[in-house]
């Protein structure tokens, strides 16, 4: 294993096998082609490849996981396999996610070439994890998985493990957008942050600057049985003006641009189609499409605003497109 800086780590995110169809990003796809077991990765950043598939090691400490406690799954980046539990986490201070037990057939362990360590790897897609540890004493189980950050996703519990979707949208002032895409049937969370720019963990003081190249954008975590990638994506067109251009209403500036970042080539082909049909109405479409790259959520006070001030969004209204 090689320690790497973590230059750019991305967003973004076989089992049981009840779990196994629904690992897969069921983008826009309807009820009836939902049911089809079709194994699909995620796309990966370079950052999330080099640990992945290339078994390197991000830096200590660095994680986003290494200190989270929140309830839940967590399951593979790779192909969305849930292979840990949340109440198997443990903090061990080796700075990096710790785990004294796995979802039970969901990691594989490979005995390390020089026969010191053992690897551990997605029992479905292979992506490597990091290396589990015996005879330490941390816990009862006596078992460390010593996981990568990158190498997982987290899926929050009120959600079943492996079970979601996620898309990215940027569409002006993130407030606004949460209010509505929050409402929307079949949501389970929408979370305002930042993407799309250069600057790691930039702060919404740098990101109003408009010069880190982040847009504020929302990262949406839905139930692909009630909603589809599809509806999300046309109710964001539909409740923010995607032939604005560098502002959104009153929002001046590039941070409020329009833009649609994609987790996977269906979400792609889905989000073109659907602009392409806006195109066809003759509006003249802003909003560009680009593949996801690592979301920063933004300061606390940024999340639900709408919801905890009980305003309603002045940037941000619905208008029918499709
Ligand atoms: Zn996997």
């Amino acid at each position: 294993m090689f320690v790497i800086p973590l230059i750019n780590p991305d967003i973004t995110m076989n089992t049981r096998f009840t779990l196994i169809i629904l690992i897969f990003y069921f983008a826009g796809m309807s009820e009836e082609s939902y049911s089809q077991e079709k194994l699909r990765y995620y796309d990966l950043t370079k950052a999330e490849s080099y640990v992945i598939n290339n078994k390197g090691t991000e830096s200590p400490y660095i994680g986003k996981f290494t200190k989270s406690k929140e309830k839940g799954t967590y399951v593979c980046k790779k192909c969305g396999a849930a292979l840990y539990s949340s109440s198997d986490k443990f903090e061990s201070e080796c700075g990096w996610p710790s785990f004294d037990n796995e979802i039970k057939g969901t990691v594989k362990r490979i005995p390390d070439a020089d026969g010191m360590r053992t690897e551990i790897e997605c029992a479905n897609c292979g992506a490597h994890l990091g290396h589990v540890f015996t005879g330490e004493r941390l816990t009862s189980k006596n078992v460390r998985h010593c996981v990568n950050s990158i190498s997982l996703d987290f899926v929050p519990a009120q959600l079943e493990a492996g079970r979601y979707g996620m898309a990215i949208f940027a569409g002006g002032c993130f407030w606004g957008v949460e209010y509505f895409l929050q409402k929307a049937p079949g949501v389970i969370s929408v979370t305002s942050g930042y993407t799309g720019g250069e600057v790691k963990n930039p702060t919404y003081r740098e990101v109003c600057t408009g010069n880190t190249g982040h847009a504020e954008a929302v990262k949406i975590v839905y139930d692909p049985q009630k909603t589809s990638y599809e509806n999300l994506l046309k109710l964001f067109l539909e409740i923010h003006d995607p032939t604005q251009v560098g502002h959104q209403g009153p929002d001046i500036g590039d941070q409020y641009r329009s833009e649609i970042f994609y987790l996977n080539e269906d979400q792609r082909n889905i989000a073109e189609k659907d602009l392409n049909i806006l195109k066809s109405k003759g509006l003249k479409i802003a909003t560009s499409v680009t593949k996801a790259s690592e979301f920063y959520p933004a300061e606390e006070y940024h999340q639900d605003y709408y919801f905890n001030n009980g305003k309603v969004p002045y940037c941000h209204a619905y208008t029918k497109r499709f």
